[in-house]
């Protein structure tokens, strides 16, 4: 096993349970650390979605887990970490957490199963070679020191957050091996914007809010809820989701727009009754001032910016035409984006092993017999909400398990 992430956790346990003698060679002090920072802390394990609707989630890389979610899925995951003695509760969205809310406790309870497995774990233990005879695997090098084995499994992760270990060293492990590797980009990762509008509302998050994403002009996405500001441009949950595909679109040079509705709850007609109404009551009141009853504070001077209506304006003398641009800039405050955040700060890696070339049904190679592969090595990505844990459990067990009857 090389790699001590979730997908490496789980096939070093399973390998071992089905009777192989099993060394995990993790490359830092202590194996685990990505799944410690997940879920802001609390590890989001998986989700209860049912398997269509969990599928949909990893897009065009989907087909490929079907198998894997057939042998073991949410409902094994659940049963499984419940039976080392983890407690899970479920929340909004069908995320399962453990009830300690801590992620550390997934680890632990992994790593002592690993133990009762009799798995030896090895940190410290960077491999950088694959040993190979014949078109097929006999072992890997660590430091110089050789590990003949019948069969190998790369678990090491993608490339983002680098310093939990995850270095992307796997791809090279897998073109060694004869495996194309589908070009690697940043998912779930924030974005930057033109101009400094989002740099002066940093720190500010909008809760409720409807987004959508244009791409050349053209809809391609909707989301619904938070969207956070910081110094360079946009992140937050909705702004996550659709990161990939706007990764995907400036890479090809596409001009990618993120249009925010500030009032989703009103129509244009009830929002310009609502307006209305304001400018009625407070006639003598100036323009910054009624904006601060509709917007956080942050947003008052980017809103006078960009609709160029006077600060000092009393409510009573805005005119018609200036309560339409007011108007159509909250139910269409517009951002570009310019780029990704580089990988190191994406949640996870697009991109990968090609799929194309691993047997779904073992997760073993297809160009190099007895390799297999699982977790975020490959290409395969999803949404936030526990699919990409799912995912590397998954795989990890079906790996494991073939794994082990390779003699
Ligand atoms: C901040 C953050 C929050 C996240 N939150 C969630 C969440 O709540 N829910 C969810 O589903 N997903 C979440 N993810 C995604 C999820 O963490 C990954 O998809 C998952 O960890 C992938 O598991 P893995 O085992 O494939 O790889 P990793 O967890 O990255 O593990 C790879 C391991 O391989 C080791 N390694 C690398 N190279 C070598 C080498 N040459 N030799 C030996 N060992 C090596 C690394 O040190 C590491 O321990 C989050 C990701 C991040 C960055």
């Amino acid at each position: 096993m090389v790699g001590g992430g979730a997908a490496g956790l789980m096939a070093a346990g399973q390998a071992a349970e089905e009777g192989a003698n099993t060394l995990l060679l993790e490359k830092m002090k202590r194996p685990g650390r990505k799944l410690c920072i997940t879920g802001k802390g609390r590890c989001n394990v998986t989700n209860i979605a049912a398997a269509a609707d969990f599928v949909s989630h990893f897009g065009k890389t989907g087909p490929f887990l079907r198998q894997a979610f057939f042998q073991f899925f949410n409902t094994d995951l659940i049963d499984f970490l419940q039976g080392l003695g983890l407690e899970l509760v479920t929340e909004r969205g069908g995320r399962v957490f453990p009830a300690s809310g801590k992620a550390s406790d997934v680890l632990n309870v992994l790593i002592k199963w690993l133990h009762r497995c009799r798995v030896q774990i090895k940190p410290s233990s960077a491999v950088d070679k694959l040993l190979m005879s014949s078109g097929k695997v006999t072992g890997v090098m660590s430091r110089g020191r050789r590990f003949p084995c019948d069969a190998v499994i790369l678990t090491t992760g993608g490339g983002s957050y680098p310093a939990t270990g995850s270095t992307g060293d796997g791809y090279r492990l897998g073109k060694s091996a004869g495996h194309k590797v589908v070009p690697i980009r940043p998912a779930l990762v924030p974005l930057e914007t033109s101009g400094n509008v989002a740099g002066k509302m940093a720190g500010l998050q909008l809760r409720n809010v409807k987004v959508r994403m244009l791409i050349n002009g053209k809809k391609r996405k909707e989301g619904f809820g938070e969207v956070a500001f910081t110094e360079f441009g946009v992140t937050g949950p909705v702004i996550l989701t659709m990161s990939g595909d706007a990764v995907d679109a400036m890479r090809e040079s596409h001009n990618v727009v993120f249009s925010i509705d500030l009032k989703p709850a009103l129509d244009e007609k009830k929002l310009d009754a609502r307006l209305l109404r304001d400018f009625a009551s407070r006639t003598k009141e100036p323009f910054n001032s009624l904006l601060r009853g509709l917007l956080p504070h942050e947003m008052v001077p980017v809103c006078l910016d960009l609709t160029g209506i006077s600060p000092e304006r009393t409510a009573a003398n805005i005119s018609a035409k200036e309560r339409r641009r007011l108007r159509r800039w909250l139910k269409d405050f517009r951002l570009e984006a310019s780029r990704p955040r580089p990988l190191s700060e994406a949640i996870i890696t697009a991109g990968g092993i090609d799929t194309g070339e691993v047997d779904p049904r073992t997760m073993e190679s297809r160009q190099t017999k007895g390799l297999f592969m699982a977790g975020e090595i490959l290409d395969i990505q999803a949404d936030t909400g526990g699919y990409n844990l799912q995912a590397a459990f998954s795989t990890g067990w079906l790996a494991g398990r073939s794994a082990a009857a390779e003699k």
